[in-house]
């Protein structure tokens, strides 16, 4: 057990791109910790980083009490799963999971009992005698998983891995690594580019973009109260609504405002999108459009005017210049 230090750390590719640029983070023992940020902002590289697998240029990064920066992937006791998984295509997936066990000397009949266990909260369980070449790709994804898992190191490094199941096994297994990681209190980090993902799983999630964070913090904290419209813009499922006056953005999100005799905003509703058992209300008002959630069965009518409104601590201000939240 094992928790993560990272210590002005900086990855710079030979192109001169500063992938990773000066981070400190504090990776606590046994966390489920989440690397969240649009394409190219650094994430795999900071993972792959922590693996080993790529050099850092600055700084340092430490397992538990052992400093591992410039130790080999294979000293460091993580384990690691890519989006390209690589499976060995001529074992079975119960060899390919009981693989680590094997290596280490793990008597036969635990390395069988800990594959089929792992194999089964993966959905994997009918399919222990396949090999790599005969599963779909999200079954050779949830094979690497289990594979990891069973290779019980200190830390657990998952670079998207459930990106290539469907949205029901994605659910799935997503609830099974939260029970896993949970039960096996092992710190876990993985990569998202999916912010439902991040808030769902995750214990705490770092925001970042350009190879820095720009947010550190729960996902209540990420949700609630964004550092910075960056931030807002990325978190949630409807955007924030983010509107200039005067010399701050104000920002508010659509689940937090309702209908009101007098509020925020006031316009007309223009479009309302089904959400299941919620509904996106668009509202135009003058220059802004205004989005508000509201239960299934109330949906206003298109061309109605509805004034809408906000907790106050739900409506944050953001600073028009440097896009930092007021505090
Ligand atoms: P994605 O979600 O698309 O996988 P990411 O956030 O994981 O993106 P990285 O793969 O870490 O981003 O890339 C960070 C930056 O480093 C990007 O600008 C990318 O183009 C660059 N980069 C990645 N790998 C290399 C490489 N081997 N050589 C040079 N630049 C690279």
């Amino acid at each position: 057990m094992a928790g993560i230090t990272i210590a002005g750390l900086s990855t710079v590719y030979p192109n001169g791109v500063r992938a990773v640029d000066s981070l400190d983070v504090e990776i606590f023992d046994g966390e489920l910790f989440a690397l969240l940020g649009p394409s190219g902002c650094g994430k795999t590289t900071l993972l792959r980083t922590i693996a080993g697998l790529e050099g850092a240029s600055e700084g340092a990064v430490s397992i538990g009490p052992r400093e591992v920066t410039r130790l080999q992937p294979g000293d460091r006791r993580v384990a690691m799963v890519f989006q390209d998984y690589a499976l060995f295509p001529h074992m079975t997936v119960a060899e390919n999971i009981a693989y680590p066990l094997r290596v280490r000397g793990v008597a036969k009949s635990v390395q069988q009992e800990t594959a089929v266990r792992t194999a089964g909260g993966l959905s994997l369980g009918a399919l222990l005698d396949r090999r790599p070449g005969q599963l779909s790709g999200g079954q050779q994804q949830r094979a690497a998983l289990a594979r990891a898992v069973a290779a019980s190191a200190e830390v657990l490094l998952l670079d998207e891995p459930l990106s290539n199941l469907d949205a029901r096994l994605r659910l799935e297994a997503r609830t099974f690594l939260k029970k896993l990681q949970r039960e096996l209190e092992l710190t876990t980090v993985f990569v998202t580019h999916d912010q439902a993902e991040a808030l769902a799983l995750a214990d705490r999630i770092a925001v970042m973009d350009a190879g820095r964070i720009r947010q550190l913090g729960t996902p209540r904290e990420v949700f609630q109260r964004p550092a910075d419209t960056f931030v807002a813009n990325f978190i949630g499922s409807t955007p924030m609504n983010l509107v200039p006056r005067g010399d701050v953005v104000v920002g508010v999100r659509p689940e937090y405002l309702t209908p009101a005799a007098s509020g925020l905003f006031t316009g007309t509703v223009s479009i309302v999108e089904n959400l299941g058992v919620t509904s996106l209300v668009t509202l135009d008002c003058g220059e802004d459009q205004i989005g508000y959630v509201v239960p299934e069965d109330d949906e206003p009518a298109i061309g109605t005017t509805v004034t809408v409104d906000a907790p106050p601590a739900r409506v944050l201000r953001y600073d028009k210049e440097t896009g930092l939240l007021v505090r």
